[in-house]
């Protein structure tokens, strides 16, 4: 009997431990299965197509023929309640139970809703999905008004499509500065005054008192007693992982799924992949002692694509020597308030070795900046631990980020405390 393997979740993560799967085991009967009703699709397009954009047509990886000729059973609109991980089965919210040989769970993640009084007013909205974006261009049709709730890279991106379809905007910051996650403090600075050439007005460091309104949004009111008008308010304050199923099931949690750095759960051949899962590398480097014990996910889709590639992988051949997931150094790449931003490895000003080099080319250590506002108004900003290149952020021009990507590729490669992560080939 060929082995049976389900995937709950199709987002990135599934879809490309799906398309691993049917690489290394073609026979393998896969269940692959969502609870959108969407073909699986193109998440971060959510925030880069014009809000007027017809969706459903230009956001699927893959055609529904795709699925069917490789013969994996695609279930649309289907929830999973949870595994029964001493049966083998996944059971859905229907009742029906899956029996399987192998099972990843890729269930993502959540848009997080902060306590905010007012925040399930109608008028408000958050984004993680189709459905979501289609309320909130519904909400921005009739606003003139808008409060984006969230300075981080959808807040901003949405606040840039929200201005240019002719709609008044404000993004607000509890942080002293945007893309908090992505950006150090000066750098921030400077995207903060594209911003403001851009149109859009950005307060940092606010704390949101309450979203006001009767029966639906009108304004979100400051603790400072500061009131901005909206008639729409989105409320893009990152993600929490869907850990709801796995709890249910039984599989050790933290803020994400528990995994080793095979991305195996607690459960027996049962894997995970993509923004729900915390990977505990402890689980199996404690003799090391050099890795981090416990990895931030970055909520990126190459991370996401990454892991359910080794995921797949590793739910055909754990058993014969499971391979380590070593991701890449987190990169971002932002489209908005008529500028690019490029983020990539580690831009804190606190981890690196803190000699300012001004504007000397080769810097052994610390970091080094290069301000521009000439006509191309790039801004480039390296940072450097240990003479080498750690980190680095572009600003406006960005013809140096196929060269900053690489150079920090090759360092992941040759830094010998990735290395000590990097064990080739494993079982347990
Ligand atoms: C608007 C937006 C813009 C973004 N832009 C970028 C970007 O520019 N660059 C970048 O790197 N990343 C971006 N991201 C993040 C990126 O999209 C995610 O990191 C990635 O999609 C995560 O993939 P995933 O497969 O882990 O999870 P998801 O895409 O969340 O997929 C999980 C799937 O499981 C389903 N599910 C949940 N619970 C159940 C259940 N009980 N039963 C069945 N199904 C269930 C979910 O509905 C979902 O379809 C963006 C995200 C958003 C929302």
């Amino acid at each position: 009997m060929s082995e049976r393997i389900v995937i709950l979740g199709a987002g990135i993560a599934g879809v490309t431990a799906c398309e691993e799967i049917l690489k290394e085991a073609p026979d393998a009967a896969v269940t692959l299965l969502s609870d959108e009703r969407d073909l699986p699709y193109v998440r971060p397009l959510l925030s880069k197509l014009a809000l007027n954009t017809f969706l459903r047509d230009r956001l699927p990886l893959h055609t529904a023929d795709w699925y069917e000729n490789r013969g994996v059973r695609l279930l649309c609109g289907t929830a999973a309640d949870r595994i029964l991980t001493d049966k083998k089965e996944v059971l859905l919210a229907d009742g029906t139970a899956l029996a399987y040989d192998s099972c990843i769970y890729a269930l993502g993640a959540r848009s997080h809703v902060p306590p905010i009084p007012g925040a399930n007013l109608p008028g408000t909205a958050v984004v993680r999905s189709i459905d979501d974006l289609q309320k909130i261009r519904r909400l921005l049709a009739a606003a003139r008004t808008a409060v984006v709730i969230g300075g981080g890279v959808i807040g901003l991106e949405f606040a840039w499509e929200i201005k240019k379809s002719g709609c008044a905007v404000t993004v607000l910051e509890a942080l002293p500065q945007l893309l908090p996650r992505v950006l150090d403090a000066q750098s921030a600075a400077v995207l903060e005054e594209r911003a403001a050439a851009a149109g859009i007005s950005v307060q940092t460091g606010v704390r949101i008192a309450r979203i006001a309104g009767g029966t639906r949004a009108e304004a979100v009111v400051l603790a400072d007693g500061r009131r901005f008008p909206a008639d729409a308010v989105l409320l893009c304050c990152g993600v929490r992982a869907n850990t709801a199923v796995a709890e249910r099931s039984g599989l050790a949690c933290g803020r994400g799924v528990l995994t080793d750095d095979t991305l195996r759960t607690s459960a027996p051949d049962v894997y995970a992949a993509g923004d729900c899962i915390q990977i505990d590398r402890s689980a199996r480097h404690d003799a090391l002692g050099q890795c981090d014990t416990d990895d931030l996910n970055p909520g990126l889709w190459t991370y996401a694509a990454e892991s359910g590639r080794v995921a797949g992988y590793n739910a055909v051949h754990g058993k014969n020597g499971a391979v380590v997931f070593a991701p890449k150094p987190a990169a971002v790449l932002l489209s908005a308030l008529g500028t690019n931003v490029f983020s990539m490895g580690d831009v804190r000003e606190e981890a690196c070795d803190r000699t300012l080099c001004g504007s000397q080319p080769a810097c052994s250590a610390a970091f080094l900046v290069n301000p521009h506002t000439g006509a191309d108004r790039c801004y480039e900003k390296r940072f450097y631990r240990g003479g080498r290149l750690c980190g680095a952020v572009l600003i406006g021009d960005l013809t140096a980020m196929p060269a900053i990507r690489q150079e920090l590729e090759a360092g992941q490669a040759t830094d010998p405390a990735k290395q000590a992560c990097k064990t080739p080939e494993v079982t347990r």
